[in-house]
This record gives C-alpha cells, sequence and structure tokens, in this order.
C-alpha cells in the first residue's frame, strides 16, 4: 500500500527524513502507549502517508497534523479530507506555530529532532510518544557521567520524565533507514529543583556543555561575556569541588545550583 501511495504521488521517500512507520504492531503500541482519551487534542508532527494519523484520528477529539511536503499534504487530504477530526497544518514544523494540544504522538524527521524537542518544551502539554533515532533517545535519557549525557539529557530531566518504552528495528519502515529507532515517553512536569531564571539556566546548560569535557570553572570563565558574569569576583562562594568538575560530572540539579549563585551575583552588579 505504501509502494502504491509513493507512485501515485510522486513521493520518493527516503528523502527529507521520509521513512514511514508501517509496522501495524509497533504503529498500535504506539498509539496505545499515548492512552488517548475521547477529549483530547493530539499534535502530530510530520505525519507522512497518515498511518499513524488514521489511529489517532480513531481515538482523539482532534488531531493536528504537520506536514511540510506539499505532495504527503495531498495524500493526507485525498485521505481524510472531509473529517472534521483532522486539521492538517502544511508547512515546517519549526516555522509554524503550534496550536494548544493535550498531547504530542509522533513519528518526527529525525535530522531536526533536536530543534523539535527543544521547540515542545516551550510549550504545556500532558505527554509525548515521540519516535527518535536511538542514539538521540539515548542522549535524551542519559544520567550524569555517563558517555551520552548532554544538554539534551539536562534540559530533558528539566522538563519532563522521559524514558525510552520501544527499540524499534529499521524493517518497520519504508523504506527502511540506515539507523535503530526508539520511542521515547515525554511526561513534562514541575522541574524538580529550584531554578531562579528559567533562561538563564538553560542559557547556563548550553554555555557550559559547549565545553563538556573541560573543568567547569573555565568554561564559566571562557563564557563570561556570554553569562553576564565573571566569577573570579566572587570564586570563594562557589563550592571549589563544583568547580573543578566537568559539566558531564555535574547532576542537573548542581547545574541549578551553580547557575543560581551566579545569576544572584549578575543581578547584584
Ligand atoms: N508519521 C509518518 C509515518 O510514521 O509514517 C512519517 C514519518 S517521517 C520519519 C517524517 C515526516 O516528517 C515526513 O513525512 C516528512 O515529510 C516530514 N517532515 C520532514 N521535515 C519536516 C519539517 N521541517 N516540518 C514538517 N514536517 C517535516
Amino acid at each position: 500500500m505504501v509502494h502504491n501511495i509513493l507512485r501515485k504521488y510522486g513521493i520518493r521517500g527516503g528523502d527529507h527524513d521520509q521513512h514511514f512507520l508501517v509496522d501495524e504492531r509497533i504503529l498500535d503500541r504506539i498509539v496505545e502507549a499515548a492512552d488517548i482519551q475521547p477529549h483530547e487534542t493530539i499534535l502530530e508532527i510530520g505525519a507522512g502517508i497518515g498511518n499513524l494519523t488514521e489511529r489517532l484520528m480513531k481515538r482523539a477529539k482532534k488531531v493536528v497534523a504537520i506536514e511540510r511536503d506539499p505532495a504527503l499534504v495531498d495524500v493526507l487530504r485525498d485521505r481524510f479530507g472531509d473529517d472534521g477530526r483532522l486539521e492538517i497544518i502544511p508547512g515546517d514544523v519549526l516555522e509554524v506555530e503550534f496550536p494548544a494540544f493535550d498531547k504530542v504522538v509522533s513519528n518526527l524527521p529525525y535530522s531536526i529532532s533536536s530543534e523539535i524537542t527543544f521547540k515542545l518544551f516551550r510549550h504545556d502539554f500532558r505527554l509525548g510518544i515521540l519516535m527518535y533515532q536511538y542514539e538521540f533517545a539515548q542522549r535524551m535519557v542519559a544520567h550524569a557521567n555517563s558517555e551520552d549525557y548532554s544538554r539534551l539529557s539536562v534540559n530533558a530531566h528539566y522538563f519532563a520524565d522521559a524514558s525510552i518504552i520501544m527499540k524499534i528495528p529499521r524493517g518497520a519502515f519504508s523504506p527502511p533507514p540506515e539507523v535503530l529507532s526508539a520511542v521515547v515517553r515525554l511526561e513534562p512536569r514541575p522541574a524538580p529543583f529550584e531554578v531562579a531564571d528559567r533562561e538563564y539556566f538553560l542559557h547556563f546548560v548550553t554555555a557550559v556543555f559547549g565545553q563538556r569535557r573541560k573543568k567547569i570553572r573555565n568554561s564559566i570563565i571562557r563564557n563570561k561575556q556570554l553569562l553576564g558574569i565573571d566569577i573570579r569576583d566572587f570564586v570563594d562562594e562557589i563550592p571549589q569541588e563544583m568547580l573543578d568538575r566537568r559539566p558531564e560530572n555535574l547532576e542537573p540539579e548542581e547545574l541549578a545550583r551553580l547557575a543560581n549563585i551566579l545569576y544572584a551575583h549578575k543581578q547584584n552588579t
């Protein structure tokens, strides 16, 4: 069926992150994991030929599907055109404004996973069931002191409980991608530690993870312009053992403590 659709609409597939999920069992498991209630609005990013969309529409009050490829927008319109439960937003997910939604369920375009995830973190929603490249998913759920721990892990931990719930083989897609995939369950919740200023904390995390293997003291000093403060003026007030570690060895709450100290001094100068 995928091949017929692709041929009919002149879509090559494999380009622009276009790997369509065709394994019925996995499609069903993704929708099950989303636990969709009849009053909910679901956001789907990169709806493709609509295999996931169709299942989401059966359960939700409304599905809002964002799709950039005009040929795939035509497929979605032909397939579900007059069904009032579907709203199609043609365009680039990074440029369109997200509507209000309860849950986001998507097989994402992998080349912009990071940008999409950081955009999602700026919205209010109850649950995300999201397909990523496996390595990206691992970075998202990584803990301090591991190879995969990164700016992404700290952001994910700040915004949500994140866990890998399924590892997906290449053969579940048509055409098969070159990489393994994983489905991540993302449940937004209040941060489990105190942050004096959210934007400053996120900015701090981005700055120090630019040099994750340097002692954090050096990253902070090197980024003094960006962070708006020179810690050499008040270095005695910061626990030295924290400054001697590398960003990759600091827990998210320890990074928040440091960002809070810097922010307080910045406010007082
Ligand atoms: N959801 C479909 C499925 O599971 O079969 C398709 C998933 S495919 C991995 C990703 C989809 O995202 C493709 O349909 C592609 O055209 C679309 N896409 C790629 N970049 C996009 C962007 N910047 N904005 C919106 N959609 C995009």
